[in-house]
């Protein structure tokens, strides 16, 4: 059902929050766009004027990498300030009652961390762009050492241990999904007894395919996001409002 007015939609979810024992949020940009952090993918956003660098093209071309890690560090200053949102306040406070075993993220942004919950508790589907991992042996890199690298020579810095590319620990278009994050994913849908996807129009797949899943396996699904979403007539609560008002009386001390 879709919540009439916001107060009606606030009072449903407490309840169905009291009532849960395992929630498992789902969180897509519109969790973070309070905090300054454009959607992507939204008309006008940044992929739309910038076509994104798919895999295959970062791997091949020392151009391609140096273009990507440029673009990386144009975003350097929005991602630096961001801080949690009232959204992500909210559930840091649902987890530390014990509520949420795990939180399923689309975001790259480090916000949930950044609100207190465990890194091993966030398991991010497309990656992070906080830091770097060389795509040969993994190993992990600052962003700090790769700006030094790229200022000192002009070019994107490979690994020092093995000689390949060192590409923001995101996952790009054409590279395949994480298999560890994609299993835990499932895991936690299965378990849960209440799905919240918040901020997430749910036309990216595979991970689009985590709310139907809980379903299936027997969870309560909330939906949580300012436009319908393709998912709507499946969910047990749908809040058509902004992320931030409807999470905000969550957000605890
Ligand atoms: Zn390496």
């Amino acid at each position: 059902m879709i919540a009439t007015d916001l107060q009606s939609g606030i009072e449903r979810l407490g309840d169905m929050i009291a009532e849960a024992s395992a929630i498992v949020p789902f969180t897509g940009a519109g969790i973070s766009t309070e905090s300054g952090i454009p959607d992507f993918r939204s008309p006008g956003g940044l992929w739309t004027r910038n076509r994104p660098i798919p895999f295959d093209e970062f791997v091949a071309s020392q151009d391609a990498r140096d273009e990507a890690w440029r673009r990386r560090f144009a975003m350097e200053e929005t991602f630096a300030a961001a801080t949690p949102t009232r959204g992500h306040r909210a559930l840091a406070t649902l987890y530390r009652a014990g509520k949420i075993p795990g939180i399923i993220t689309q975001n790259i942004d480090n916000l949930h961390q950044a609100s207190g919950i465990k890194p091993a508790d966030v398991i991010e589907l497309h990656g992070n762009t906080t830091y770097a991992r060389c795509i040969g042996c993994a190993m992990r890199y600052e962003l700090a050492w790769v700006k030094a690298r790229f200022d000192e020579s002009g070019e994107a810095p490979n690994c020092t241990a093995c000689d390949e590319p060192v590409k923001a620990a995101t996952i790009s278009f054409g590279q395949a999904m994480p298999e560890d994050e994609m299993r835990r994913a499932a895991e936690l849908s299965q378990q849960c007894d209440l799905f919240l996807a918040i901020g997430s129009s749910l036309v990216v797949w595979p991970a689009a395919g985590f709310p139907l899943l809980a379903k299936r396996s027997g969870a309560k699904l909330v939906i949580i996001n300012n436009e319908p979403t393709e998912q709507d007539e499946h969910a047990d609560l749908v809040i058509h409002h902004d992320i931030g008002e409807t999470l905000g009386p969550f957000v605890g001390n």
